[in-house]
């Protein structure tokens, strides 16, 4: 691996399948009709297709039946919760056994065809070029899978990020037990080979009009914003991070260190709350809580997570809230619940939402927000106001799985190349 940060300590939760795992698992599905497992995924991948590839060891064929649904079916096989998506559906929970390892099945079949094969030849090549132009903003899942379907149509993708790596929250934001930096740029750079372009290290700001004049369309990936801050005393001292921001340094900076951390508190009862707590525990520190202002059942995490989180030793303080953090000599000593309680602390992590995308209509025409401060679109193409612009992902939806931008670039795709094909 030619990266190391923090997050190559951490072994990854399910080692790929072998082809005698897999094709025994593959046998197992009862290739159902109708079957629920595709409703329940929300880019509709045929489910008992690939699997009935993989079982006659058509794995190649596998792979093509998953990305020809979902481009990005090689990062959504480890990052989707199946456990509330397509697994779930499983009929096998109705005969009280395992549901079928779908994600384990799907993850086996498109790193074989990724090692094996280009994405031209494993997709398709790309249709005749057409001369048309789209600039997408942001490099996240939305817009990579976006870019890449527009790709196989002909036109000229350019895919723009402030930031200087590519990938979104599929590089930076993802628990590194389930996806790693690396394997998420591995998979964007084999799909760059449809002629995905990149320009890093921009802000649109500096390009706004200069993209809505010289490109024929333009597709809004921006994602959520900076980590929510609380408005306490202490919250802006040393060792006080957000979660967004801690996964990332984690994931994406060669020296970063968490030095010679014993506790660490972290606030919230969303996932990212959850996935924290477990990468503190697998990075070795000692004593990793979380802190929810309310009982369980209003959790937003899921339910499998916070499970695991609690196999891992990780522990669950419900009804608490920090009311004052505290700094002795510029370094963390820990922070005061609202009873009054001292909780000493070498870390505190902030996991208390993400704030709504900056107002880039100051910078476009014609986008509007809904009350949420998220990108207002028609639900049936997910057009803005502005008939040239698109979006789709967090910055419309508020926040859900990858496998949703996917499903939402897909709708976002159809309608711009209708609309290509006009002007
Ligand atoms: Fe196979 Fe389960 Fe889907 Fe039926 S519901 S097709 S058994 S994965």
């Amino acid at each position: 691996m030619s990266f190391s940060s923090l997050e190559c300590l951490i072994d990854e939760k399910q080692p790929v399948y072998t082809l005698a795992q897999a094709l025994c698992e593959a046998q197992r599905c009862l290739f159902c009709f109708d079957p629920p497992c595709v409703k329940a995924c929300p880019t509709e991948i045929d489910i008992p297709k690939f699997i009935s590839k993989i079982a006659s060891k058509n794995i190649i064929g596998a792979a093509q039946s998953i990305l020809s649904a979902n481009i990005l079916g090689h990062s959504c096989a480890k990052v989707c919760p199946v456990e509330v998506l397509c697994a779930k559906a499983c009929v096998y929970h109705d005969r009280g056994e395992l549901p079928i390892e779908i994600g384990r099945l799907q993850f086996f079949a498109t790193s074989q065809a990724i090692e094996k094969f280009l994405a031209p030849d494993l997709l398709g090549a790309a249709k005749a070029r057409t001369g048309k132009k789209i600039a997408l903003i942001g490099a996240g899942p939305a817009s990579v899978a976006a870019g890449a379907m527009l790709a196989l149509n002909g036109h000229q993708a350019v895919i723009f990020d402030k930031k200087n790596f590519i990938g979104g929250l599929n590089s930076a934001g993802i628990a590194p037990y389930k996806l790693k930096h690396e394997e998420a740029l591995r998979e964007i750079r084999w799909l760059s080979s449809l002629g995905l372009e990149f320009c890093l290290g921009k802000e649109i700001a500096e390009e706004a009009h200069a993209l809505e004049q010289d490109y024929d369309a333009l597709f809004m990936g921006i994602g959520l914003g900076e980590d929510k801050r609380l408005m306490i005393s202490g919250a802006d001292g040393p060792s006080v991070y957000g979660a967004c921001s801690l996964i990332e340094k984690i994931k994406t900076q060669k020296n970063f260190s968490l030095g010679n951390i014993k506790r660490a508190h972290i606030i919230g009862g969303g996932n990212t709350a959850l996935d924290l707590a477990q990468e503190l525990r697998l990075l070795g520190v000692d004593y990793v809580a979380l802190h929810y202002r309310r009982d369980e059942p209003d959790m937003s995490g899921y339910a499998h997570e916070l499970s695991a989180a609690r196999k891992l030793g990780v522990h669950v303080w419900l009804n608490s809230e920090i009311s004052k953090i505290i700094h002795e000599d510029a370094e963390l000593k820990g922070f005061y619940t609202q009873e009054g309680q001292l909780v000493e602390s070498d870390l505190l992590a902030l996991a208390i939402g993400q704030s709504h995308v900056v107002k880039i209509s100051k910078y476009f025409s014609s986008i509007s927000y809904d009350a949420r401060g998220l990108i207002q679109v028609d639900p049936k193409t997910h057009r803005t106001l502005n008939p040239k612009i698109w979006a789709a992902g967090d910055c419309v939806n508020g926040g859900k799985e990858v496998v949703n931008a996917v499903a939402e670039a897909k709708i976002a795709v159809k309608s711009m190349l209708a609309y290509l094909a006009e002007v």
